[in-house]
């Protein structure tokens, strides 16, 4: 088993071994925290049934804690250096696959369809590259992939975005999609000490768990189109904001009828909505395109 560049010093020295610096374009800051590492892999609660996708491995910290515990891991990292380092260092490592390539260019349902019929689980465990993070995010779920478990680092900020309930300035897309989608919670808080590079801003650790009970792909997408029309006019009454929704509705008076109908005042704005009052708008624009089509 060859040493994992799991300290401070050891990642300087595998980066200066293979003349490679951590690139900011590709938000590269390498984990070196023991506890963190642990904290995210438990978050994950993986076991030998799971098949973990990690996005940007990096120098492979996380992973070689991932492919203890998990059946299987596929790692994509889109660096071309980095890649040559983790082939490297996996090379006796059965269980981990590695892929050089753009995460956001693949398709996560053909990557793991090998896998479909060998594992019970498909997890996604990452810490992700800050720049692209919510992309990946809505990658992820859209992807149709059955995740049965999501663990991100991410920054702070985007954490409390995901985490976010209706009123304050954090509560948007991100908080009503993924809360659609399943449970998202916030698992711990990461300092930015504990990177190198150490990055601007402070972390955290979030799981989403999705609920397949609830979950259906033509509710997400009428979803999509109500909370993009909601907080795409923040400031606007629900009525104004939901104007590019009206046609669906049958014009902007069954529109307000509609709202009224369900106990949605129409003159509140968008960011005092529950997900729930959020769903229900959807459910009406679903079943109000589905009577169009028949
Ligand atoms: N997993 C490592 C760790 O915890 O120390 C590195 C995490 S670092 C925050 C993000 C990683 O994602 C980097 O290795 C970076 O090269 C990689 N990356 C950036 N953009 C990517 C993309 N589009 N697809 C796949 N990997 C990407």
């Amino acid at each position: 088993m060859p040493d994992f560049p799991t300290t401070l010093t050891a990642i300087k020295a595998i980066l200066a071994k293979y003349k490679l610096a951590p690139l900011k374009s590709l938000g590269q800051n390498f984990l070196f925290d023991h506890n963190t590492l642990e904290k995210i892999v438990n978050a994950g609660s993986v076991t030998d049934e799971d098949l973990v996708l990690e996005i940007g491995p990096g120098l492979g910290a996380l992973t070689w804690r991932l492919a203890e515990k998990a059946r299987h891991v596929v790692a994509v990292e889109y660096d071309r250096g980095l890649y040559g380092i983790l082939q490297d260092l996996f090379v006796d490592v059965p269980n981990v696959t590695l892929l050089n390539a753009d995460f956001l260019q693949v398709d996560p349902a053909r990557l793991l369809q090998p896998w479909e019929e060998r594992v019970l689980q498909f997890k996604v465990i990452a810490n992700l590259p800050y720049y692209i993070t919510t992309p990946l995010i809505f990658k992820l779920v859209e992807s149709g992939v059955p995740w049965t478990t999501m663990v991100f680092l991410v920054q702070k900020e985007v954490a409390d975005r995901i985490c976010a309930g209706p009123g304050g300035k954090e509560y948007g897309t991100l908080s009503v999609m993924l809360n659609y989608y399943g449970k998202a919670e916030q698992i711990g808080n990461v300092s930015k000490n504990v990177f190198y590079p150490a990055p601007q801003v402070n972390s955290a650790i979030v799981r989403i768990t999705p609920d397949w009970q609830r979950f259906d792909p033509e509710v997400y997408a009428c979803l999509q189109r109500v909370v993009q029309a909601a907080f795409g006019q923040r400031r606007k009454t629900l009525l104004n904001a939901f104007g590019v929704l009206a046609e669906d509705f049958g014009g902007k008076e069954s529109l307000a009828d509609f709202l009224e109908s369900v106990g949605i005042d129409p003159k509140r704005r968008g960011e005092t909505l529950t997900v729930t009052e959020f769903l229900t708008v959807a459910e009406g624009l679903r079943s109000r395109k589905q009577r169009d089509t028949r």
